[in-house]
């Protein structure tokens, strides 16, 4: 493909929606950003309102797009979370902490698409509904989308980027009985604050980074919480220095009396249940006639998790990986479908995209690892970032990066007792 500047869709503006809008930006494309809500920054923008179904099932509730609670501070240092050349820094009059509530990184998200341009891509309250080739054309692609007052319009572009998220379709916990259970169960897209809580006995599924943060605080007020977890080492126990907090492993079945009854027997009356089990990919707008769905929660194919073998460069996705350190892997993806777009870099031939794929199914087949564990990180290294960066051409990554994400992880992690933001000198830390 020799050089070219294309005109671009990109869906959504949060912040792989502006990373990718600055990166096609700088290769020269014409870029137009839709996005639903009236403001940039998408899951940093904080709602208080939640949906209208708790646990997140009718197709026909109205969706609020953000899923941050309150009280929420990073789970990843800031200097980690910077982009690589325009770090997440202390401002004044703003939250000076290392690991600072998200008012602060949607301050930083707003300060960078100010600072690059941004804000004049961006088509607010355009909500996309439908993504599709013309007539089976690769480069051509109609965006269809509606504005808040119900008008509907179309735009065909050459290339579409899609960056609408993947922290608003709530998966759950399934388990016998809990149609008839009395009790409420939510799921922890609809959780903001603590305060519905207070006196209650509580189930809690998962062990994830917002499963920790929403114990940790439900359980200052809540009467009990018992924590359901899937790791296989898990027996029924008290957490150390905690008074009422319990964990259990899966829950095995509930009952109409409000029973909750664990996989080893153990049980508990409880009045809510939260289900902190994480979310699925969800791309309701797009039509490709089968060659990208979403198979248990698996995305695919996709070459490096960014770009359909079939489809490519013309359809790609940015964002997908989780357990890493996302800014990072949405700047690098940003940078290379800009450049792969522009000509400026070559995507290996159809079939060995596809054999890439392949490859990795394969090795989750033989490695145990279920399909819904495709887009999760299972590296102890910056593997796939380095491989990003080589393909880029750009200098190697520092090393403290690697080595402060892994310690990071580690704490995340651990037991949800503690809060890590609190005690964790990093700057002591960089310097040992
Ligand atoms: P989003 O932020 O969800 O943005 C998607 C945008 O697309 C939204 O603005 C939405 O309105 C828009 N959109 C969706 N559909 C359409 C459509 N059809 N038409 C037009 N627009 C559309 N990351 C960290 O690095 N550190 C953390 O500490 C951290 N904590 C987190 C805590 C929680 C509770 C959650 C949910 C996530 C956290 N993350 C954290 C991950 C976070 O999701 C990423 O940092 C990043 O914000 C993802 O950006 P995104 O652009 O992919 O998605």
């Amino acid at each position: 493909m020799k050089e070219q500047s294309l005109r671009v869709a990109v869906i959504g503006a949060g912040m792989a929606g502006l990373l990718a809008a600055r990166e096609l930006k700088r290769e020269g494309h014409r870029v137009i950003v839709f996005e639903k809500s009236s403001r940039l920054g998408g899951t940093w923008v904080y709602d208080p309102r939640v949906e209208t179904d708790p646990l997140g099932l009718d197709p026909s509730r109205k969706i609020v797009h953000c899923s941050m609670y309150s009280s929420l501070r990073v789970n990843l240092p800031r200097r980690l979370m910077g982009f690589l050349d325009y770090p997440f820094l202390k401002k004044q009059g703003g939250d000076p902490r290392e690991f600072p509530g998200h008012r602060e990184v949607l301050r930083y998200l707003e300060d960078f698409a100010r600072d690059f341009w941004l804000v004049e891509l961006i088509r607010f309250e355009h909500e996309v509904f439908r993504v599709e080739r013309v007539n089976g054309v690769s480069h051509e692609w109609i965006v269809e989308w509606r504005t808040r007052e119900g008008e509907s319009e179309k735009e065909v572009f050459e290339a579409v980027v899609v960056c609408n998220g993947h922290h608003t379709e709530p998966r759950i916990a399934e388990f016998p009985g809990m149609d008839t259970w009395p009790g409420v169960q939510i799921h922890s897209h609809n959780y903001r604050t603590p305060e519905p809580f207070k006196t209650k006995i509580v189930v809690l599924i998962g062990n994830g980074p917002s499963a920790h943060d929403i114990l940790r605080e439900i359980s200052s007020v809540a009467k009990e919480v018992h924590q359901a977890l899937r790791a296989s080492d898990v027996h029924f126990k008290k957490l150390e220095n905690r008074n009422n907090i319990w964990q259990h492993p899966v829950i095995e079945r509930v009952d109409e009396g409000g029973k909750v009854i664990f996989q080893d027997g153990s049980f508990v009356c409880a009045d809510i249940i939260i289900h902190c089990t994480g979310y699925k990919y969800h791309f309701p707008f797009l039509r490709t006639n089968g060659i990208v769905s979403v198979d248990d929660n698996c995305v695919g194919p996709l070459y490096k998790h960014v770009f359909p073998p079939d489809l490519a460069p013309w359809l790609s996705f940015v964002g997908l990986p989780y357990r890493a350190v996302p800014t990072l892997i949405i700047e690098l993806q940003s940078r290379w479908l800009a450049k792969v777009l522009s000509g400026k870099l070559a995507l290996p031939c159809h079939e060995e995209m596809a054999s890439s794929v392949e490859e990795l199914y394969q090795h989750m087949k033989e490695s145990g690892r279920p399909k819904h564990h495709t887009h999760q990180f299972q590296q102890n290294k910056f593997d796939y970032e380095n491989w990003l960066v080589k393909q880029l051409g750009l200098p190697p990554l520092e090393d403290w990066r690697e080595q402060l994400y892994f310690y990071a992880l580690k704490k995340i992690t651990s037991e949800a007792g503690d809060d890590y933001r609190y005690t964790w000198d990093i700057n002591k830390w960089m310097q040992e």
